[in-house]
């Protein structure tokens, strides 16, 4: 299980997530600054994330929801986050 990011982080990126991540599972990083330019969204990999869920309740847009969770519509999003892991390996 994971954490997803959906839809409505498309051009917000405002990185809320990324300071309360306690694993740093959330990419690409402001530092990281090419790839943060590039990326509409950020995401979630996978493999790191814990599932502690302190990510969730600071988005300012409610683009975060628990693997199981994901409304329908956003469903490719589980996929479209893992495989930004997968690209950059
Ligand atoms: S659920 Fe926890 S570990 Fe997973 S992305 Fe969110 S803050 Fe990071
Ligand atoms: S807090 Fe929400 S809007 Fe901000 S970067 Fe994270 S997922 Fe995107």
């Amino acid at each position: 299980m994971t954490y997803i990011i959906a839809e409505p982080c498309l051009d917000v990126k405002d990185t809320a997530c990324v300071e309360v991540c306690p694993v740093d599972c959330i990419h690409p990083m402001k530092n990281e600054a090419e790839a943060f330019g590039q990326a509409r969204l950020l995401y979630i990999d996978p493999v790191e994330c814990i599932d502690c869920g302190a990510c969730e309740p600071v988005c300012p847009v409610e683009a975060i929801f628990e693997e199981a969770a994901v409304p329908d519509k956003w469903k490719d999003y589980i996929k479209i986050n893992a495989d930004y892991y997968k690209k950059s390996e």
